[in-house]
């Protein structure tokens, strides 16, 4: 909710308080550069607040998230600006324990085979492997798709919205090539990308568009039930 100072950098990033945001009374005009439909400024009729580009309101937190990316279930707290990168050394993380279970207890698996022991220890064994393959692979593939997505600069939200975008092999208008995508997901300092250190610069109100591009700012429609 606006007004409601979230600091900390595992926070998604909340938009900023004052008067600027909440009437409208901006320095720069055109700080904005998504409209709706009808060619308004976008504004969250929850938070009565102006919207910055990337920025949509979440149901579930009640409050309008900053390049919002999605709502994760599995943390309970929506990805956005600040805490993309957070999310993505989650993912990274996560995969190379499960790789690391699963082939440190194969050597078990294959020793229980050879001596006596109770059934239920072997249960276990079959049970720590199966379900670390498991989680590994799902992990592998949900991995692979927000890569995707970071390489062409688009969060979940925009390639759901703009998904004939993304398949005629157009990207994002937010596109500035793969690797500073990449920093401005896993901050400018390639040697830090997966420490949960030096977060992306910038202040997730306004994104650097590439130069030479149709800056054309996409049109949201009237009816977008979920984020608008
Ligand atoms: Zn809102
Ligand atoms: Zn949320």
């Amino acid at each position: 909710m606006f007004g409601h100072a979230r600091a900390s950098l595992t926070m998604p990033g909340d938009v900023p308080e004052g008067e600027a945001w909440r009437f409208g009374t901006f320095k720069d005009p055109n700080i904005t550069q998504e409209v709706k439909f009808s060619g308004e400024r976008r504004r969250c009729k929850h938070c009565l607040i102006y919207k910055p580009d990337r920025c949509h309101h979440c149901r579930i937190c009640k409050s309008c998230i900053l390049k919002m990316d999605h709502h994760c279930p599995w943390i309970m707290n929506c990805i956005g600006f600040r805490n993309h990168k957070y999310f993505f050394l989650l993912i990274i993380y996560s995969m190379l324990c499960c790789a690391f279970i699963g082939v440190t207890v194969i050597g078990t698996i294959l020793e229980s085979l050879e001596q006596e022991m109770p059934v239920c220890q072997r249960f276990l064994l079959l049970l720590c492997f199966s379900t670390s393959s498991i989680m590994g692979g799902l992990l592998v593939v949900f991995a692979a798709f927000h890569v995707m997505l970071m390489l062409r600069g688009l969060t979940t939200i925009e390639f759901c919205e703009k998904l004939s975008i993304v398949t005629s092999g157009k990207s994002s208008k937010y596109d500035m090539g793969a690797y500073r995508n990449i920093t401005a997901v896993f901050g400018p300092r390639p040697y830090l990308w997966f420490l949960p250190v030096d977060p992306p610069a910038g202040d997730g109100l306004r994104f650097a568009k590439p130069r030479g591009r149709s800056l054309a700012a996409p049109r949201y429609l009237p009816h977008d039930p979920e984020w608008t």
